[in-house]
């Protein structure tokens, strides 16, 4: 592997428990480390992968054996089909594809979710709480009151 990127990448690891290689360096708001290399932003665990085991197949996609997304070890990377690792994992995908959250967010939990009596979804309370909340706002504002 090229040398001049390998040294900025070994000092943002800590060993971690699990023999999880922790990256200290930046974290994705999905939870996986970012390493900028070759004029672009690149998930940390790919690039220990690739610098290891060789380029990844197209079709292919690193799943963590160890479920610590800021782990880049390669003994607990393992290349699969892109379908297997939305299954499996916690993604965007993932959770779209099990729908646990609301267009804004918001988790369907018990107390969060009621059926709309229409149509028989699953709709989030607290989209709607703040939609009450908007329109009385509008309704006071036709009122004269301030604002
Ligand atoms: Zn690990
Ligand atoms: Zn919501």
């Amino acid at each position: 592997m090229p040398s001049q990127w390998t040294e900025r990448f070994l000092v943002r690891l800590a060993y971690a428990e699990g023999g999880c290689w922790q990256w200290t360096g930046h974290v994705a708001a999905n939870g996986y480390g970012q390493f900028w290399l070759d004029g672009r932003c690149q998930y940390a665990h790919r690039v220990a992968y690739t610098a290891v085991r060789g380029p990844i197949p197209a079709d292919l996609e690193i799943d963590h054996l160890c479920r610590n997304r800021a782990c880049a070890n390669p003994d607990h990377l393992e290349a699969v089909p892109h379908r297997t690792n939305v299954l499996r994992g916690v993604g965007f995908c993932a959770r779209k594809a099990r729908q646990t959250h609301c267009v804004h967010g918001h988790a369907f939990t018990t107390a969060n979710t009621y059926r709309d009596p229409t149509s028989g979804t699953r709709k989030c309370r607290t989209c709607r709480a703040v939609a009450r909340e908007r329109s009385r706002r509008r309704r006071q504002g036709v009122h004269g009151a301030s604002a």
